[in-house]
């Protein structure tokens, strides 16, 4: 299939890019290097917010303080292949592929290394798994990307989790309408509307990824009926700047994606130099609350290690004084607002 094999690993050394030769080289002994065609086309210059998410840099070889599994995802696996940290949700590891391998990747220490992906045996105990855990309603696709998957492999996981009468939703986790939006076919969208309720989240970090290409996968995942969450990570040097994040997350409402998580970067080993401070993600989200649509406005969440879940942050916790709080307004007003007087039982 022509998607599939769209890569242009001939950027890495082309000479427009030299710098990369040694360095990739280096790097992808340790860390696998893959961009696709599509994708290596939005660079337009070395360094820029693009190249920064996919070329390999050697930092990467030097972080070497972080834990490869800060989340603890292995131990949060029951079965190979499914990671089960909150009682009513599970994530099912169905690919180690994608189409660009992202340098500030949080599955860095599984993904692309070779290892086939799920197995057929695998799959099936992952299903016997979720099956015999009535308390799972909601079980999320990841990997890798689960769209490197074919049509047929996709169905059959898909059919599977349908058959468990007590999953009653099912989520893709895909970057696939960003970096390969050529796989987004009329027949993926069929297929994948006789699953619903289905939902979608992609990953946009950047207002340059929203294209006609990109606009338009997200367009015809929409028109299937399938709703788009956005999940962006927040990336020192690629988006953490306010204008920036307005850009990315207005387009975003704009070609049918209604952004849904900011992630602070995961504690995973070779990927410090992407790390911002707590601090620039809680500016972030003071310069968009008020200032653009509140629809296009995510959570901003740190997944915090050892698997103890997702915590949202916002930046202004109110000030109290008794039972009046003092809130800032968009503009940075402080109005008072009166809250119900507490009764103590
Ligand atoms: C993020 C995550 C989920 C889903 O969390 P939501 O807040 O419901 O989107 C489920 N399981 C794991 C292991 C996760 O990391």
């Amino acid at each position: 299939m022509q998607y599939f094999d769209d890569y242009d690993l001939s950027i890495l050394n082309s000479s427009t890019y030299n710098h990369c030769n040694d360095e990739c080289n280096l790097v992808s002994a340790r860390y696998p290097v893959r961009v696709s065609k599509y994708y290596a086309g939005l660079i337009r210059h070395e360094g820029d917010a693009i190249w920064k998410q996919c070329m390999p840099d050697l930092k990467e070889l030097a972080d070497l303080d972080q834990l490869p599994d800060p989340l603890h995802e292995g131990s949060l696996s029951p079965v190979p292949g499914l990671i089960h940290r909150y009682p009513d949700r599970a994530v099912l590891l169905v690919s180690n592929r994608c189409p660009v391998y992202c340098r500030f990747c949080m599955r860095k220490r599984l993904i692309g290394t070779g290892d086939a992906p799920m197995s057929e045996t695998e799959l099936q105990n992952a299903l016997t798994y979720l099956a015999a855990n009535p308390a799972i309603c909601d079980v999320i696709l990841s990997g890798g990307d689960p769209l490197m998957l074919d049509d047929q492999s996709l169905d059959r996981i898909l059919s599977g989790l349908r058959a468990i009468r007590h999953i009653s939703v099912i989520r893709i986790g895909t970057r696939i309408p960003v970096t390969l939006p050529a796989r987004v076919t009329t027949e993926l969208c069929e297929l994948l509307k006789k699953f619903h309720p289905l939902y979608i989240n992609t990953h946009f970090n950047h207002p340059a990824e929203i294209t006609d290409q990109s606009s338009r996968a997200c367009a015809m995942l929409a028109d299937a009926g399938i709703q788009l969450g956005n999940q962006t990570v927040l990336l020192k040097g690629v988006n953490d700047d306010i204008k920036l994040m307005r850009e990315l997350l207005s387009g975003l409402l704009a070609i049918r994606v209604r952004p849904y998580y900011l992630h602070q970067m995961d504690l995973v080993r070779g990927t410090a130099h992407f790390r911002t401070s707590v601090n620039s993600g809680l500016e972030i989200i003071r310069g968009l609350r008020g200032h653009i649509s509140g629809l296009a406005v995510p959570h901003y969440v740190i997944d915090l290690p050892e698997g103890k879940g997702k915590v949202a942050l916002l930046p202004d916790t109110p000030e109290r004084e008794g039972d009046l709080l003092l809130l800032r307004t968009y503009t940075g007003e402080l109005v008072p607002y009166r809250d119900l007087t507490t009764v103590q039982e």
